[in-house]
């Protein structure tokens, strides 16, 4: 077994049950609220985010024209949960206008779009993150390809899914090579757990680790 049917086992077996109904939740949202959730989420927990995106749900109604219009004050008490938040309603306005400006207020005539053509044309908007981008393809329009998280990039980095190189797109193209295209929802939100609760940023637990024999961090460590 490879390093990466190693990971997806355990994912399967351990994972699957909840991080399948997240995908699903996700999958259900159109692009501009998974855009604001995923702007949302940055250097949080996954509860304040959906509480973030809740209170800002209740308060004023997730279109762009809204978003642009409603005082900044009012998003930024809505989504302080979430923390950051000034610099996260900078980058929701900025978002929503261009996409009102550019866009008529929609994302959805990415559908149409091949997946390199909408990487690129998403990209464009001001404040928006590969990852950003990548969530909202693979979510939002099962698209096959890989979001590269915090979590993630600190399991490939350690362990030989990457050659140590931390540039996003390199680490993309590694780890979409390694899974099953088909599982990438399952893959990538399992992988985040997996760097949550196994391969933590600090204390990683190595030693229920089932991948340690493939870590160079760990081979670091017992050396
Ligand atoms: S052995 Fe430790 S550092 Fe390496 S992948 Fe597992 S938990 Fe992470």
């Amino acid at each position: 077994m490879t390093l990466a049917d190693l990971l997806a086992k355990y994912i399967y077996e351990n994972y699957k049950h909840d991080v399948e109904k997240i995908a699903k939740r996700l999958s259900s949202l159109n692009p501009l609220d998974l855009l604001v959730l995923t702007i949302l989420s940055h250097k949080t927990t996954s509860i304040n985010t959906i509480k973030a995106y809740n209170n800002l749900k209740q308060t004023v109604e997730i279109n762009a024209e809204t978003l642009v219009k409603t005082p900044s004050e009012t998003i930024e008490e809505a989504i302080k949960v979430s923390g950051l938040q000034k610099i996260k309603t900078i980058r929701i306005k900025n978002a929503c206008k261009y996409i009102r400006e550019n866009f008529r207020g929609s994302l959805d005539f990415i559908k149409n779009m091949s997946t390199s053509e909408a990487r690129s044309i998403l990209l464009k908007i001001p404040g928006i993150s590969y990852k950003t981008v990548d969530v909202i393809l693979l979510f939002s329009f099962n698209r096959h390809v890989m979001p590269i998280d915090v979590h993630i990039a600190r399991i490939t980095f350690r362990t030989s899914l990457s050659d140590g190189r931390r540039d996003y797109e390199y680490i993309r193209r590694k780890i979409e090579k390694c899974f099953n295209k088909y599982d990438f929802k399952i893959i990538h939100l399992g992988l985040i757990e997996y760097g949550r609760k196994i391969c933590r940023a600090r204390k990683p637990k190595c030693s229920i680790c089932i991948v340690k024999d493939y870590c160079r961090y760990y081979s670091s460590l017992v050396k």
